[in-house]
C-alpha cells in the first residue's frame, strides 16, 4: 500500500513538474533587443530586414568593432532619427556572423535614436561558403546550436549582447549536407529558445527542400521565414505561406517597385496577407582606405536608405485599396507574431 502510495506521489510530481516548466519555466511575450528584453507588444512598427553596416569582405570574428564608431554613428543616426520620426519603433539588422555585424555599434545606435534594434545568431552559407568559419565543417549540428545557444546566453562575442533571432543563409536548389547541418542547428536553437530562424535563401527549391527537412523534424514552420521570397514565383510564396512559413520580400525599391506591388496584389487575391513581411534589406558596406573608414550605402535601387516602403510603397498600396488595418498587419502584428517569443 505505501508502495502504490510513493508511485502514486511520484508520478502526480512528475506531472506537476512537467506542467510548471511549459508554462513557468520559459518566459514568453518578449523579444530580446540590443538593449535587452522589451514586451513584444512594445514592437509596434517595424522594418524587419535591414542593415546597418555589413563588410562584404567578410571578417575574423563574428563581431567587427571599429577604431571610430564614431565616424558610423554621425553617418547613420541621422537615417535612424528619420525612420523614428515616420512611426518606425523597431528594426531588424540582418548582418550575419563574419560578414562585419557590429553589435556595439548597434547597440549605441539604439540608444541614441530610441529605435529598437535587434540582431542576430547563426552562419551564412550563401555566395559560395565564402563567410564560413571552419568549425561547421568538423562540428555537429549539435555543437554549432550549443555555440549559438552561448550567444543567446551570454552574449555575442564579448559585448554581452543578445541576439533576438536566428539568421542563417543558404544557396540556390536542394540544401546541401553543410546547409543541412547549419538548418539542423537553426531548428534546435530554435526549439530550445523560441528564436525565430531567418534564412536567406536562393531560390525556390531551397525553400521546399527547408520546409521538407522541417516538417520531417517536426519542426513549428511559424517559426520559419523566407528571407529574399521574391526570387521564388508566386506559386511557390502561396505554398509556402499556406503551410505557415512567413514570406518576407525584402529589397522593396524604387526601381523594382511595379514587381514588388505585383507581388504583393497577388499574395492578398489569395488571402495570405496574414503571412506576408516587407522590407528594404537597405544598409552601408564596410570598407577602408588606407585604413580609414569608409561606408558605402548599399544602392540596392534607393537614393536615401530605409525610406521607400513609407514614402512610396505604402501609398500606392493605400491607391489601390489596402486598408490602414491590412497594412498595420504587415508592419506592426506579423512583425510581432514571426519575431516575438510568444510561446
Ligand atoms: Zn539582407
Amino acid at each position: 500500500m505505501i508502495k502504490i502510495k510513493v508511485y502514486v506521489f511520484t508520478a502526480l510530481l512528475i506531472c506537476l513538474s512537467g506542467y510548471f516548466s511549459s508554462v513557468q519555466g520559459q518566459e514568453t511575450g518578449y523579444v530580446m533587443t540590443v538593449k535587452g528584453k522589451i514586451d513584444a507588444d512594445e514592437m509596434g512598427k517595424t522594418l524587419i530586414h535591414e542593415h546597418i553596416v555589413t563588410n562584404f569582405e567578410g571578417t575574423k570574428n563574428p563581431n567587427q568593432t571599429f577604431e571610430d564608431q564614431e565616424r558610423a554613428i554621425n553617418l547613420i543616426l541621422p537615417h535612424l532619427k528619420y525612420i523614428k520620426s515616420l512611426g518606425y519603433e523597431t528594426l531588424f539588422e540582418c548582418t550575419p556572423s563574419y560578414i562585419g555585424k557590429n553589435v556595439e555599434l548597434l547597440q549605441q545606435l539604439s540608444e541614441l535614436s530610441g529605435l529598437n534594434i535587434v540582431t542576430n545568431t547563426g552562419f551564412y552559407a550563401a555566395v559560395d561558403k565564402k563567410y564560413l568559419p571552419e568549425i561547421v565543417y568538423k562540428e555537429a549540428a549539435e555543437t554549432l546550436a550549443s555555440m549559438w545557444y552561448d550567444e543567446w546566453k551570454d552574449g555575442i562575442a564579448d559585448s554581452g549582447i543578445r541576439p533576438g533571432f536566428i539568421k542563417l543563409g543558404v544557396g540556390k536548389g536542394e540544401l546541401d549536407t553543410i546547409e543541412q547541418k547549419i538548418f539542423k542547428a537553426g531548428m534546435i536553437l530554435s526549439k530550445k529558445t523560441g528564436m525565430t530562424i531567418a534564412v536567406h535563401t536562393g531560390d525556390g527549391n531551397s525553400i521546399k527542400s527547408q520546409a521538407r527537412l522541417a516538417e520531417e523534424n517536426d519542426f513549428d514552420l511559424q517559426k520559419l521565414i523566407w528571407v529574399h521570397a521574391q526570387n521564388g514565383n508566386d506559386q511557390e510564396r502561396m505554398s509556402m505561406a499556406e503551410k505557415g512559413i512567413w514570406i518576407s520580400l525584402d529589397g522593396v525599391s524604387e526601381t523594382r517597385m511595379d514587381e514588388y506591388i505585383k507581388m504583393i496584389v497577388i499574395i492578398r487575391e489569395h488571402s495570405l496577407l496574414s503571412r506576408l513581411l516587407l522590407s528594404h534589406d537597405d544598409g552601408w558596406g564596410v570598407e577602408f582606405d588606407n585604413g580609414e573608414l569608409v561606408l558605402k550605402p548599399f544602392g540596392n535601387g534607393n537614393k536615401i536608405p530605409y525610406r521607400t516602403i513609407s514614402e512610396v510603397l505604402i501609398k500606392k498600396l493605400n491607391a489601390l485599396g489596402f486598408t490602414q488595418k491590412q497594412i498595420d498587419m504587415i508592419f506592426i502584428e506579423n512583425p510581432k507574431k514571426a519575431f516575438g517569443i510568444l510561446n
